[in-house]
């Protein structure tokens, strides 16, 4: 921290409270999970920051019959406890259950993760992904809504003024599995992540985080494998589309190359077919 330096920290209690912050340069500060690092990457700390943990609105999970809407600032175990339970949600539960440890799931957010634009291992993007979530975002120029898929793309220009509000999620998932390879037990972050769900029409939908610099849905798999019978759902014959439409560029980084978590793919994806086999939804 350069010395002289004066830091200020507000917890804005309502959203504009929030947004008037950011209009005076404060970023936002949700878990600090992430933003912690920063000094390590070579990153100034922000000089002024906002938490938006005591805005009710952002930070609890709405499930109704036919939508659930997740607040930013809801942290990991919230969201895990929240939707246990709840039909074609298994993956995103395994996803704020399984990502770091508990000690960063205690107070890391959705937000947060998503919001996380250099850090590719972010679980619950995949898990994510296959809900075909809305992001919702409040702007300079009022709210907005998008895509997970265009958030996770623009998102780097997107944050430069915007705040990220609300998730939500159709309730049209039958089946959901979350997969993940640390190279460790628990503790660091996934090489690779594969993100399963099947839709009320027996569609399946894929997606892959950690492999990538940005997580994304493997329509090339998803293809293949709508082309056979619902009832064709098998993990040794998904494996084997997924070896042959594998059309990832793995990344390198410190804990694998991108030739290793593209090639892990194929096995995951058949622990994900399994996994999805199980649920209470297909089983
Ligand atoms: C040891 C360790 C292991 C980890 N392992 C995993 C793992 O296996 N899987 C995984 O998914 N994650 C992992 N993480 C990351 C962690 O789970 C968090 O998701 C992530 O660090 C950010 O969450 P946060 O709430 O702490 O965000 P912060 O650190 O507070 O913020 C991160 C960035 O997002 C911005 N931001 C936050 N919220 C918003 C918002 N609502 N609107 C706009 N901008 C926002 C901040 O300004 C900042 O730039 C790990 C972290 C650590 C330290």
């Amino acid at each position: 921290m350069a010395p002289g330096v004066e830091r200020s920290f507000t917890a804005a209690s309502t959203l504009e409270e929030a947004m008037a912050a950011r209009r005076q340069g404060a970023a936002v500060l949700a878990g600090g999970t992430c933003m912690m690092r920063d000094p390590r990457r070579g990153i100034d700390l922000p000089e002024a920051v906002v938490a938006l943990h005591r805005i009710p609105a952002l930070s609890k999970v709405e499930i109704e019959p036919d939508h659930v809407v997740i607040g930013a600032a809801v942290t990991h175990v919230v969201l895990g406890r929240a939707l246990h339970g709840a039909a074609g949600f298994e993956g995103l539960v395994a996803a704020a259950q399984g990502a770091a440890n508990p000690g960063i799931r205690r107070v890391a957010t959705v937000g947060g993760n998503l919001c996380a634009f250099d850090f590719a291992a972010a679980d619950l993007s995949p898990a994510l992904l296959v809900c075909e979530a809305t992001v919702e975002l409040e702007t300079f120029k009022g709210p907005k809504l998008l895509g997970i898929s265009d958030f996770l793309k623009d998102r780097h220009t997107l944050l430069t003024e915007a705040i990220v509000t609300r998730i939500h999620l159709r309730r049209d998932l039958i089946a959901s599995a979350h997969i993940r390879l640390p190279l460790r037990k628990a503790g660091d972050y996934p090489v690779a992540i594969v993100s399963l769900a099947v839709d009320k029409d027996k569609r399946c939908r894929i997606a892959v985080g950690s492999v990538e610099p940005v997580a994304r849905r493997w329509t090339a798999l998803e293809q293949a494998m709508a082309a056979g019978p619902p009832s064709a759902l098998d993990p040794e014959r998904a494996a084997g589309f997924a070896l042959e439409h594998n059309d990832f560029q793995g990344r390198d980084g410190r804990e694998a190359e991108g030739w290793y978590r593209r090639q892990v793919l194929p096995p995951l994806v058949k622990r994900g077919v399994a996994a999805l086999l199980k649920t209470e939804g297909l089983a």
